[in-house]
């Protein structure tokens, strides 16, 4: 047996159990609206309700919740199933909300027939004065004691399409004097003269959320409905709806609420993403700064990172917001695992070594991942004129400086022992080379005395001659702001980072060169690298997915 305390909604589940609900009716469902891109907020709900139909091996429905034609299209249908596959997840079902649009019409028919629900007629603004505040109760619509009779007949017109957006809806007729303000009469449906992207023009008016959730959850026998908190008010609405309709010998589906996943410097919210993708802050959904599972793919995070990152941080009673170092922390944690390690170069200085013939190409053996034994080996070129990093020289440096210096010895990885020697400088004083010499017995792993020197650095390093030149795309958070959405009085386009992204080139060794999207490498001493789907024969192009420790914490 399993030793693993259980959360909040395990204990939920296993209560229900105990009190006789049969486990073999146990049945998930994660509810999207196709209205955007999944982020990494839904990655946490993804995680809990197909988590859950693992654990208990329940089946586990993706439900799309396309209630508003007026936001929801096949683009976001198809992204949304690509991103729970590559998370690893599989569904029971595919079903729509919009499957119900005939039952859910049926339904509101028997709810005009047994005093349910009521055509409405006035303006929106009438009916929000007498809507009430949570102090004041509300005030019953003129059109409440409508006879059973006109409000067939308008519903039917309704859904014909004999009236104009606005113009009538129809309500449940519960209580204008509840304290909550979710059951003075809500809406159940609203004429839209929308076409919709799987009903097309069929039809005229549209089931809203409230009425469409807990039905759809109710015709797939869902035993728990999990959503985030700001459903708490809406669950009395979701059980009256359930009381209406829901059979004896049918599983009740029960709403349940956990916090929302809120990760720091980013938004996640598909309205605010959207903005961020129409206003140009970003290069589309996908973009590697964006907190969408596609973005982040795209950037390079895997699957498993992101799986154990909602894992580790699990589900919560009260709103949150994790440090986006945790998720960076998860990725960099599984990257090391896998990903093979190459030398690039991504801000030259040239490297000349005085003493080493001027045309040969020695090809140097190099181990491809120390964290792999199947990684094995490869060859890496090196020749008298390399490329290191600038910021891996100074002329002159303190004792601490473990990196090259005048008169110091340093490694070059896979290679030799080298010794600065001089530098030459252009007319700004930026030095344009460094000349050093090299000793002939110091290879890596040749076992010698000389090779095993002690020396206070090693440095990455490419041939020049061999290099590839490669664009490198270095990404800093797409906000300045920890939670740039919770600033009153301030929109979070205020806290975009202007500097988000810098674009720049790199040298690689030259066995990247069929690299294809999606490759993962560590360049060593620089960070995790993914190719991007941008890259194209004659320009590879990388991202950096995260650097090799959190440079953020200070
Ligand atoms: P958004 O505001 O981003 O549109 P949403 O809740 O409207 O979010 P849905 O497509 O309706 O988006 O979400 C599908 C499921 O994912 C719902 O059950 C929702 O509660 C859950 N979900 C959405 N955002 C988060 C989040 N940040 N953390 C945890 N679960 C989330
Ligand atoms: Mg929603
Ligand atoms: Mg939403």
């Amino acid at each position: 047996t399993e030793e693993k305390s259980l959360n909040f909604i395990e204990q939920i589940i296993e209560e229900d159990i105990k009190n006789g609900l049969p486990q073999d009716k146990l049945r998930f469902r994660f509810p999207p609206e196709p209205n955007g891109y999944l982020h990494i907020g839904h990655a946490s709900s993804i995680a809990l309700n197909f988590g859950l139909g693992i654990d208990y091996q329940s089946p586990v429905n993706l439900r799309f919740d396309d209630t508003n034609p007026a936001k929801e299209e096949q683009e976001f249908v198809d992204a949304i199933k690509r991103d729970i596959e590559w998370l690893g997840y599989q569904w029971a079902e595919e079903r729509y909300a919009s499957d119900y649009f005939d039952q859910l019409y049926d339904w509101a028919v028997l709810f005009i027939k047994n005093g349910k629900a009521y055509v409405d007629s006035q303006t929106s603004e009438e009916m929000a004065a007498q809507k009430g505040t949570p102090t004041v109760t509300g005030t019953d619509s003129p059109f409440r004691e409508r006879s059973v009779a006109e409000n067939l007949d308008l519903f039917e017109r309704m859904k014909n399409g004999e009236f104009p957006e606005g113009t009538h809806i129809l309500r449940a007729k519960i209580d204008m004097k509840s304290t909550n303000m979710l059951m003075r009469d809500p809406i159940m449906y609203r004429i839209l003269h929308k076409p919709h992207h799987r009903t097309g023009t069929d039809w005229k008016i549209y089931p809203m959320y409230d009425w469409a959730h807990g039905e759809s959850d109710y015709l797939e026998q869902i035993s728990h409905s999990f959503c985030t908190l700001e459903f708490l008010p809406h669950r009395e609405l979701y059980d009256w709806f359930l009381d209406q309709i829901c059979g004896a010998d049918k599983v009740r589906p029960k709403q349940r609420e956990f916090a929302r996943r809120n990760l720091s410097h980013t938004v996640v919210s598909k309205r605010k993403l959207l903005q961020l993708v129409n206003e140009k802050h970003v290069n589309g959904w996908d973009d590697p700064r964006m907190s969408t599972i596609s973005g982040m793919r795209r950037r390079g995070y895997t699957s498993a990172a992101i799986r154990n990152f909602t894992n580790t941080t699990g589900i919560a009673k009260r709103d949150n917001l994790i440090d986006v170092s945790v998720l960076e922390f998860c990725v960099r944690e599984d990257l090391n695992k896998i990903a093979p390690r190459v030398m690039a170069v991504l801000d030259p200085v040239k490297l000349i070594i005085d003493n080493y013939p001027a045309d040969k190409t020695e090809w140097l053996e190099a181990e491809n991942n120390q964290e792999d034994d199947t990684a094995g080996f490869r060859k890496v070129p090196f020749s008298k004129v390399l490329y290191i990093e600038r910021e891996d020289f100074l002329e002159e440096a303190s004792s601490k400086f473990f990196r090259l210096t005048l008169g110091k010895e340093v490694r070059l990885k896979n290679a030799y022992i080298i010794k600065g020697e001089s530098v030459v400088k252009d007319e700004n004083g930026t030095i344009t080379e460094i000349h050093v010499t090299y000793d002939i017995d110091s290879l890596s792993g040749s076992g010698t005395e000389a090779s095993q020197r002690k020396v206070s650095g090693t440095l990455h390093w490419v041939a020049v001659d061999h290099a590839i030149e490669a664009e490198i795309r270095l990404y800093d958070r797409l906000f300045s702001d920890e939670s740039p959405d919770t600033h009153k009085g301030k929109d979070f386009l205020e806290f975009v980072n202007p500097n988000s992204l810098k674009i720049s080139k790199g040298y690689l060794e030259p066995s990247l060169k069929d690299v294809k999207p999606g490759d993962k490498f560590q360049f060593q001493r620089l960070g995790y690298f993914t190719v991007d789907k941008d890259s194209t024969e004659n320009n590879i192009v990388f991202n950096r997915t995260v650097g090799l420790k959190d440079t953020w914490e200070e």
